[in-house]
């Protein structure tokens, strides 16, 4: 029986292999979520930074193309800006150029003389003020966005020209409509957005949009976001950050050197968290099968390990409750050393004890000089019979004048006298009574299932067996015997011995050497 705070051994080397697996399990998933996401966050921002820095370079590219095309034509049409074929040296540029949209021709004083594709829409008039501020700069220069008139959102790359003594005498000026057919669209506007939420925008060297996946969005000052701000310092790099919307986002980021511009291509935390989580279940739905089979396994294990134990364990617990003799210590094929060196000592251990105990139980029933039962065992086989309450007859014996033996022919003759006598009654009553020493040479015959007649006879019997036994002493000893029997002397069973007493006291006083009844 288990009480409540024991624990069986079993159980608890279960928790504990149970509770060492968890921890495990838990600790490698622990470890492989943030190893995953350190890993897909590393490949996230290299990813990010390579497609970044691709199309920066591109677009660098782009730049430093038309500005040296720009450079070397303004060269040459700086030496006749009044030339006939000046349409078709723009138109020329421009056809050759694939990024730009427009070409024009601008005098000293801002007014468009010429332009590709012809437009006189803008012929005659003044570049906008916007333009006119990089252009009495005087220097080549890429304008920031800004809308034209028309409202395309464009940019203005100008190319100053001089004349041979140096002076200023205008400029050639390019457009670029940012969400036009041209070279620039073709490598920023399309792919904006990847497939796994991550996408890309552009800001100008001011921090405004100039190309995202949401057309709303071009022109919003977005100067506060992290990356955007390192931009506008001119920095590259990539960071994890919160956009402007409040999004947690891992971002990589390059600065455009010829336009000033800054490239953000960045991948929403979530989605890298996502697949994080997406590893996690997989190792579970791979790992919990196996931790099951695992544990079932062990728990076999333990029970089989535990099984030998446990059954002496109830062995023994019964031992100390019942009898020795009921039960043979269980059975155990076990493989385990340990269990099978405890089963041997407990076998010998029991068997000792047995022996041990029936040495000890037959010393404290019998008398040792007759080898009769003595007068406790007598008690108990009373208490006995008249629990039973079947009807029984006592005898009470008495040797004749015993002191004389001994006085005659020593102690040592009459123990043998009384050694004789047993042995005398045992031949005479066979298994019909049981015989006890009552005192000194004085014994006791209960009969069970006997009545007072039979047990008459029976002592009749005794006493005639003991007269014609050779004694030690030479001479025949003899017997006198009181007889009661319950119910027939009477049926108060203390009194039954009191009876029989009476009846042998009345055999000695009418002569000894006979049998008298209560
Ligand atoms: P009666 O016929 O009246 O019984 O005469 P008795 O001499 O037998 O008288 P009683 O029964 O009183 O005598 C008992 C004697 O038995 C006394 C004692 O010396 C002797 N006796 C008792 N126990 C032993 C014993 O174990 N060994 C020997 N040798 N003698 C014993
Ligand atoms: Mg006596
Ligand atoms: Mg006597």
């Amino acid at each position: 029986m288990v009480h409540r705070g024991d624990f069986k051994l079993r159980n608890l080397v279960n928790a504990i292999v149970l509770i060492s697996v968890l921890t495990t399990l838990g600790a490698s998933i622990l470890i492989s979520y943030y190893n995953e996401k350190k890993s897909l966050t590393r490949t996230t921002f290299e990813l990010n930074k390579a497609y970044a820095d691709k199309i920066a370079d591109t677009v660098d590219g782009l730049f430093s193309n038309l500005k040296q095309g720009l450079a070397v034509t303004g060269e040459y049409l700086q030496k006749d800006l009044k030339r006939p074929d000046m349409f078709e040296q723009l138109e020329l540029f421009r056809l050759n150029h694939t990024s730009l949209n427009t070409i024009s021709l601008v005098d000293r004083s801002g007014i468009i003389t010429n332009t590709s594709p012809y437009n006189s829409d803008v012929i005659g008039k003044k570049i906008m003020p916007d333009v006119e501020k990089l252009f009495i700069q005087q220097r080549p220069i890429i304008s920031e966005p800004f809308y034209t008139n028309a409202n395309y959102l464009s940019v203005a790359i100008i190319q100053p020209l001089f004349n041979e003594y140096g002076e200023f005498i205008g400029a050639l000026g390019g457009t670029i409509r940012l969400h036009e057919t041209n070279m620039f669209n073709v490598v920023l506007g399309d792919k904006l957005k990847g497939e796994d939420g991550s996408y890309f925008f552009v800001v100008s060297s001011e921090g405004n949009l100039i190309y995202h996946p949401d057309p709303a969005r071009i022109g919003d000052q977005v100067g506060e976001n992290p990356a955007v701000s390192e931009l506008l310092q001119g920095r590259s790099g990539m960071r994890r950050l919160i956009n402007t919307k409040g999004v947690d986002m891992l971002a990589s980021y390059t600065y455009m050197k010829e336009s000033r511009w800054g490239i953000v291509a960045q991948t929403p935390m979530k989605v890298v968290l996502a697949d994080a989580h997406h590893l996690v279940r997989q190792v579970l739905l791979y790992v919990i099968p196996i931790v099951l089979v695992f544990m079932f396994a062990i728990y076999i294990l333990i029970r089989k390990m535990s099984e030998p134990l446990l059954r002496l364990a109830n062995y023994a617990a019964k031992l100390s409750t019942n009898n020795l003799e009921q039960e043979e210590p269980p059975r155990i094929h076990s493989w385990m050393y340990e269990a099978n060196k405890l089963h041997r000592a407990f076998s010998l251990a029991v068997t000792h004890l047995r022996t041990e105990f029936d040495d000890l139980s037959h010393i404290s029933q019998t008398d040792p000089l007759t080898g009769v039962y003595n007068r406790r065992t007598m008690e108990l086989f009373m208490q006995n019979l008249i629990s039973q309450q079947n009807p029984f007859a006592i005898l009470v014996l008495d040797i004749d004048h015993f002191k004389k033996v001994n006085d005659t022919y020593g102690h040592v003759v009459g123990d043998q006298v009384l050694q004789l006598l047993a042995k005398s009654l045992q031949n005479s009553l066979g298994k019909s009574g049981a015989i006890f020493r009552y005192g000194g040479e004085e014994f006791v015959i209960l009969l069970p299932n006997t009545s007072l007649k039979t047990a008459m006879r029976r002592a009749e019997t005794a006493r005639r067996a003991m007269e014609e036994m050779r004694s030690p002493s030479g001479k025949p000893i003899t017997v006198s015997i009181g007889v009661a029997s319950f119910p027939d002397t009477t049926k108060d069973v203390d009194e039954l011995i009191a009876y029989a007493d009476k009846a042998l006291y009345r055999a000695k006083s009418m002569g000894r050497n006979r049998v008298e009844s209560a």
